[in-house]
């Protein structure tokens, strides 16, 4: 089905305008849940344009139909505000090429910096949120937190100098959560691309008005990068090309904040580089290899195999590739927009930690196979990302 939006426009300096869909129609739900469930901002009413897998039309479903489909299991787009998403992507150049890495010395500085407790008290609070879910107000509460914490972390472990070059920033979307992003400007002026290193936010149980501390999914990636970033700031990292931190907004919207983010990028013509997603990244099941899952569909395949070579050069555990499916993470938008992007997972997709996500179980005090060393690889991982991509002349 065809149906014809009017799309926000955006201008480069500036960021997203809200689009709203109203639906008067009143759900099975709607008067109950109002009532029952104060702090949420969900019209199960409301239309939404969906993409499914196979499918070459996006179809119009309820805000109920598409958390339904969630529930089962089956990921999907949701793209009512960025219908043209990769409608550019052909102009870019084919083939991104990366250098062999050449910073070994610098990645191991900073890997000296990571700090395991980090992790443990910032999920500690993350995953106190009775939700994250982006349509809630403790999901504004818990991105504001994580704003407040990457700005508290930046004044404490950052020179002034490198203070200078850092600029973080919401990224407003048309409900309550925003998506953040945090960028060290690159010390070349002549290089205007951009590495990006990113997690999501956001968390929700199967029925969003239930609570999800989503420890796994995906505060753990949350926190993984965020450690990363402490540690890349503490060890005064000046990259020579831009290197960006993002945290998204409702990913489990159907990849709504990634989205945006991404299609305000295409519109600015923004030289992306390279991406990685980190999405799960605690989760060692009992029995199992502890590794690093490589995702390989839906991703940039010259760019997956560089990761693979980091973690061979950097990390004290081996990858695996694995298959995670349609628009499972965000990596997907990046890759609908034509930019190379790469995505990681806590082990081979079959052993992940899927029986606990979207569920009021998804706590780190669950079980043993919950691992902050574990979590810690991913960090490892972010770091060479970032100096190996980003260049780093010390
Ligand atoms: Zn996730």
């Amino acid at each position: 089905m065809k149906v014809a939006l009017v799309l926000p426009l955006l201008t480069c300096a500036a960021i997203a305008t809200p689009v709203s869909i109203h639906d008067t129609a009143q759900s099975p739900f709607g008067a109950i849940t109002a009532a029952k469930y104060p702090g949420f901002d969900l019209d199960l009413d409301a239309l939404r344009l969906v993409q499914f897998e196979g499918q070459t039309e996006p179809v119009l479903v309820t805000e109920l139909a598409k958390i339904q489909a969630k529930a089962q299991g089956v990921a999907f787009f949701d793209v009512t505000d960025t219908l043209g998403l990769g409608s550019r992507a052909h102009l870019r150049d084919a083939q991104k090429t990366f250098p062999a890495p050449r910073h070994p010395d610098g990645v191991h500085s900073v890997l000296e910096n990571l700090e395991i407790q980090n992790l443990r008290e910032n999920l500690e609070k993350f995953t106190s949120f009775r939700n994250r879910y982006y349509r809630s107000d403790t999901g504004k509460a818990s991105q504001k937190w994580l704003l407040g914490k990457i700005k508290e972390i930046t004044r404490n472990s950052a020179s002034k100098t490198l203070r200078d070059v850092i600029s973080i920033q919401e990224f407003l979307h048309p409900w309550p959560q925003s998506s953040i992003i945090a960028r060290i400007n690159g010390s070349l002026t002549a290089d205007d691309g951009v590495i990006i290193i990113s997690a999501h936010q956001d968390s929700t149980n199967k029925w969003p008005y239930l609570p999800a501390p989503g420890a796994d999914d995906d505060g753990s990636g949350t926190m993984s990068i965020l450690e990363a970033y402490r540690a890349l700031i503490a060890s005064d990292f000046h990259p020579e090309r831009a290197v960006e931190f993002h945290w998204y907004a409702a990913e489990e919207g159907g990849l709504l904040g990634s989205q945006a983010v991404a299609q305000a990028y295409e519109d600015c013509d923004v030289n992306v580089v390279a991406t990685i997603q980190f999405d799960m990244t605690a989760w060692v099941k009992n029995g199992t290899r502890e590794e690093v899952g490589i995702i390989t569909d839906f991703v940039d395949p010259v760019l997956t195999e560089y990761n693979k070579k980091l973690v061979e050069l950097y990390l004290d555990i081996p990858w695996v590739a694995t298959k995670c499916g349609f628009a499972c993470s965000d990596h997907a938008s990046w890759t609908k927009a034509g930019y190379p992007a790469s995505s990681l997972i806590e082990s081979q997709w079959e052993n992940n930690n899927r029986e606990h996500a979207h569920t009021t179980h998804d706590r780190y005090d669950v079980s043993e196979e919950f691992s902050f060393s574990h979590m810690l690889e991913f960090s490892k991982l972010a770091v060479a990302f970032a100096v190996e991509l980003g260049g780093w002349q010390r």
